[in-house]
């Protein structure tokens, strides 16, 4: 594995960790918005924001790209899916998210 896969993997572990904690997020965002300000308007800008970020934050890992064969990380087809989106390796030709779990790292 070259140092740009291994980058690269730990991009899409990164942004799968933002699209982990954005929903445990939304509590403490909502709740804040309603201490400051007290009014229901305030809510509703923090709940578009939040739901404006999530579909962000899938949108990027859905056509996250693989760092070995270039094409969709998540996807099987070839097609952006949400199905896979915490697959454990790529879609198309394997590659695994954590290489640590590779026993054998020369026969991969
Ligand atoms: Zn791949």
């Amino acid at each position: 594995m070259t140092a740009e896969e291994s980058a690269a993997l730990g991009r899409i572990r990164r942004e799968r960790r933002w699209l982990i904690l954005w929903p445990v997020s939304a509590a403490p965002a909502l709740w804040f918005a309603w201490r400051i300000a007290h009014r229901e308007l305030a809510i509703a800008v923090v709940a578009l924001i939040w739901i404006g970020g999530i579909a962000i934050a899938i949108a990027r890992l859905m056509f996250i790209r693989c760092p070995r064969c270039g094409r969709l990380f998540h996807s099987a087809d070839g097609a952006p899916s949400l199905a896979k989106l915490f697959a454990p390796r790529c879609g198309q030709c394997g590659l695994r998210l954590k290489p640590e779990r590779v026993i054998y790292p020369s026969l991969e």
